[in-house]
């Protein structure tokens, strides 16, 4: 009795972990069809000044629905990318249909809006920067326009990074750190990159009624001496703006004022709830 138990058991086990495997791989192949047929869209959420209440900015969000296996967040998806390779051609079709939108947008007359796009750490190099330049080239948007959003992971080799970092910045994008204050950059490292912006991190925003906002204040705190801009990720009710607010915080993003949508009010003028 207790060794069928133990076989039972096993046979459980091993159909769930073989499910598992199984997805996964369906997952793999699916992706890499998807990459081939460039089969995503791009959602985008607006970014808000927080004195003035204009639309400043957007950040491109990627989208991947599958007819096998459904809708799959880019948290889930955007690792998978990177560990088989195919990171490098997602980010030029995310790259030239942001871009593409922007150029889009300028010629309805909406005023210029700057364009997030979120730059995975393995593609901090040379083929990147080359990437950028071809892509602008190739529609029309100028550099100004486009600020790519980096991870602190890249810091894993920080002089490398910098030097790459550098390069972006002499074809005139701007640049980001997201997710600000999760990753483990260092703060003399913090002062050699050539960055522009610091998203605070959404769990920040989200703790900060409860801590007294100590964390988004030395973040504010340390912008200002850098000189370096601010957007608060992740906004999602009023208390938390108002607080910003007080902090003298300049630009904010999250449902509070907008999901990522397909296509952005015509006006700059955002109609906050607020
Ligand atoms: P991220 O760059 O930090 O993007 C912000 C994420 O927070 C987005 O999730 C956005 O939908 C979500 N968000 C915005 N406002 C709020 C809010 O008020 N509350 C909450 N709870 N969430 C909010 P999403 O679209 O699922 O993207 C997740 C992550 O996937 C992104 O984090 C980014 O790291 C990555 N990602 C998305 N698109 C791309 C892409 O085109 N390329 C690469 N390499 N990564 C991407
Ligand atoms: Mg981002
Ligand atoms: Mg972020
Ligand atoms: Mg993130």
């Amino acid at each position: 009795v207790a060794k069928n138990k133990h076989i039972q058991g096993a046979q459980f086990y091993s159909s769930e972990k073989y499910n598992e495997i199984r997805k996964r791989a369906t997952m793999e192949n699916e992706l890499r069809k998807a990459v081939e047929h460039k089969d995503f869209h791009l959602l985008y959420q607006p970014q808000i000044d927080l004195r003035t209440n204009e639309m400043v900015g957007v950040e491109a969000l990627i989208r991947w629905e599958n007819e096998e296996l459904g809708f799959i967040s880019p948290g889930e998806f955007i690792p998978i990318a990177e560990e088989i390779g195919v990171i490098g051609q997602l980010t030029e079709w995310v790259l030239e249909t942001a871009c593409l939108k922007g150029k889009e947008w300028q010629q309805q007359g909406i005023p210029p809006l700057r364009i997030g796009v979120n730059i995975s750490p393995y593609m901090i190099g040379e083929e990147l920067v080359l990437m950028v330049e071809k892509t602008l080239e190739k529609t029309g948007l100028e550099a100004k326009y486009v600020d790519l959003e980096i991870t602190e992971s890249f810091m894993q080799d920080p002089d490398y990074a910098i030097h790459i970092l550098k390069k972006l910045k002499e074809i005139g994008v701007r640049l980001s750190i997201d997710d600000f204050g999760t990753g483990y950059s260092s703060l003399s490292n913090l002062r050699k990159l050539p960055v522009d912006c610091l998203k605070i991190d959404r769990s920040f925003i989200q703790e900060m009624l409860e801590d007294e906002g100590v964390i988004v204040k030395t973040i504010l705190d340390m912008a200002n001496h850098l000189k370096l801009s601010v957007v608060a990720e992740g906004i999602e009710t009023e208390d938390q703006l108002q607080f910003l607010n007080t902090l003298h915080c300049q630009v904010g993003q999250g449902y509070y004022f907008s999901r990522p949508v397909a296509e952005v009010p015509v006006t700059s003028r955002f109609l906050s709830k607020g």
